[in-house]
C-alpha cells in the first residue's frame, strides 16, 4: 500500500494527512478524500461515504462526520444521488431546493459545500469568483456535457472571472478500457475491442477556457489508496470530491 506522503503532488495540490487538499484560488478550497481514516469494514474500508452502497449505514454516517472534521467544521452538505446524467444543482441560499438526483452541485452559499462521490469516475471541482461546484464526470456525463453544465451553473449563480478546475483521483488513460460504443460517444475511431481512453484528457478538452489542474492520481493503479469500482470488482466504497468557499 502506498504511503500518501511519499507520492509527490504538484501545486495547487497538497497532502492534508491522508487526503488531498487543493487551493482553487480566491478563497475557494477543495478536498479529495482517499479511502483512509474511516470506520467501515471490508470491502468498504474505511472512509466510505457512499450512502447507496451496501455498507452499514451507521458506519457511513460516522464517515460523514469524519468528512465534516476534515473540512473544518459544520457546513451544509450539498450532495445527491448520482445517475450519470448532466444535472447540476444551483444553490444560492438555504431556501433553495435540493433535488434528489444530480451529478453536480454548484453553490454560492458560503456556509455550504458541494460534494460528489466517485470510484473511478472523475471528481472535478470548479471555482470562479462567487461560486464553486463539484461535478461527477464519468464517460456518460463527459459525453453529455456535465462539465460545460457545471461552468454554466457557476455563471448562473453570478460567479465572474476566470474558472479554475481541479481534476481529482480517477481512472487514468492507461487503466480505463472501454468498448467501441464509448469511443463512438467521443467521436473516436473504433478499436474493435476493449481499448483505453483518457477521461482526464477528455475533461481538459471540455474545460477549454478554464485553468485546469490534474492531481495525476489514478484510482485503479495507485495501489490501495482509493476506492475503485473496476479494480475492486464492483463492490467497494466511494470517496469524495468537495468544494467550498472559505
Ligand atoms: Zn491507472
Amino acid at each position: 500500500m502506498s504511503a500518501p506522503a511519499s507520492i509527490e503532488l504538484e501545486q495547487p495540490f497538497a497532502w492534508d494527512g491522508d487526503h488531498v487538499a487543493v487551493d482553487l484560488g480566491g478563497g475557494a478550497r477543495g478536498l479529495f478524500t482517499t479511502r483512509r481514516g474511516g470506520v467501515s469494514e471490508p470491502p468498504y474500508d474505511s472512509l466510505n461515504l457512499g450512502r447507496f452502497t451496501d455498507d452499514d449505514p451507521a458506519a457511513v454516517q460516522r464517515n460523514w462526520q469524519v468528512l465534516h472534521g476534515l473540512v473544518g467544521g459544520e457546513r451544509l452538505m450539498l450532495a445527491a444521488e448520482q445517475v450519470h446524467g448532466i444535472t447540476v444543482t444551483r444553490f444560492r441560499d438555504e431556501r433553495d431546493e435540493r433535488p434528489a438526483h444530480a451529478d453536480g452541485q454548484a453553490t454560492a452559499y458560503e456556509p455550504s459545500m458541494a460534494i460528489v462521490l466517485t470510484a473511478d469516475c472523475l471528481p472535478v471541482l470548479l471555482a470562479a469568483d462567487g461560486a464553486v461546484a463539484a461535478i461527477h464526470a464519468g464517460w456518460r456525463g463527459l459525453a453529455g456535457g456535465v462539465l460545460e453544465e457545471g461552468v454554466a451553473a457557476l455563471h448562473d449563480l453570478g460567479a465572474t472571472g476566470p474558472v479554475v478546475a481541479a481534476i481529482g483521483p480517477g481512472a487514468c488513460g492507461r487503466c480505463y478500457e472501454v468498448g467501441d460504443e464509448v469511443r463512438e460517444a467521443f467521436g473516436l475511431e473504433a478499436a474493435g475491442g476493449p481499448a483505453p481512453i483518457d477521461l482526464k484528457a477528455i475533461a481538459r478538452d471540455k474545460l477549454a477556457g478554464a485553468t485546469v489542474h490534474d492531481v495525476g492520481l489514478c484510482t485503479m493503479c495507485t495501489d490501495g489508496l482509493f476506492f475503485s469500482h473496476r479494480a475492486d470488482g464492483g463492490v467497494t466504497g466511494r470517496q469524495a470530491g468537495v468544494a467550498w468557499r472559505a
